[in-house]
């Protein structure tokens, strides 16, 4: 197996499908099966879901309230994402575990990390709520921390779109994707991977960043088979990562060129 812990970031907006707000039933229970397939086999999973079908900490800023307050609502957005993630994985069967960055004792327990470390041993999914649990922040950069913590071995960012591509792919038809790519190009090229925050704890600490499309059904089991799924983000551009996810001995810099979508 390539992979034994995984962090899968989801983000808000991916959950509305085809709505303009809120969650789409059917997408969440699409998100669920994924998920649940790949927990068979054994993997660890930790997730953290966005809040950007609800509520954004800037649109509070828009109507001249807030921001601190705003990034507050936005955390308790990303906790409703995760509580129906929650419940659509209970539905099929899957031990879940609801861990959130902000205390709310009724609905979830709070983020600590030997507990979550220990919910991932038993095979439990573990979904963190509230982000960090710290306004100016963002889920994204609560998936690169988290998986830190909890020593996963890549994030998995499920997006729209299959991976980095040259331009953005929805406004440039000859735009190609990336197989793989360095961090280091990632920041010279200027690509849009995940906010600079959550880029640079992932860089800082060696951990692997995979961006591919989580619409599509089957790749998450693809890319925990080991398929190439995306584009991977390493310190070299390679999947050396793999043989030994927390490696320190890196081989020279080499990307591939970007392939044709
Ligand atoms: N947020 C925050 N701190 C965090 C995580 C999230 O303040 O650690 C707030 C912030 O306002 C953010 C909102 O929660 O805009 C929803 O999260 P995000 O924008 O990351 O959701 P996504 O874009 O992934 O749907």
């Amino acid at each position: 197996m390539k992979y034994t812990r995984i962090l899968l970031k989801l983000s808000g907006e991916a959950l509305m499908g085809q709505q303009q707000y809120g969650i789409d039933a059917v997408r969440l229970m699409q998100y669920a099966e994924e998920i649940k397939a790949v927990a068979a086999t054994g993997t660890q999973i930790a997730v953290v879901i966005g809040g950007g079908n609800i509520f954004r900490g800037v649109q509070a800023e828009a109507f001249g309230l807030d921001r601190v307050q705003g990034d507050y609502m936005g955390m308790l957005a990303t906790v409703i994402n995760s509580m129906a993630l929650q419940s659509a994985l209970e539905k099929l069967g899957v031990q879940t575990r609801l861990l959130s960055g902000v205390t709310i004792q009724r609905v979830c327990e709070p983020y600590i990390r030997r507990r979550a470390l220990r919910h991932l041993e038993k095979g439990r999914v573990v979904i963190f709520g509230a982000g960090i649990g710290s306004p100016y922040f963002t889920t994204d950069s609560a998936a690169s921390l988290r998986a830190i913590e909890i020593e996963a071995d890549v994030v998995l960012k499920g997006t729209r779109v299959d991976g980095i591509y040259t331009a953005d792919p929805e406004k440039d038809p000859s735009a190609v994707r990336y197989p793989q790519i360095t961090f280091d190009e990632v920041m010279e090229k200027n690509l849009n991977v995940m906010d600079m925050t959550a880029f640079t704890l992932c860089k800082e600490n060696n951990l692997p960043i995979i961006v591919f499309d989580m619409n599509k059904t089957g790749n998450l089991q693809r890319l925990i088979d080991g398929e190439t799924v995306g584009t991977l983000v390493t310190m070299n551009g390679t999947a050396s990562h793999s043989l030994d996810p927390k490696h320190g001995g890196l081989t020279p810099a080499v990307t591939p060129a970007p392939e044709q979508a």
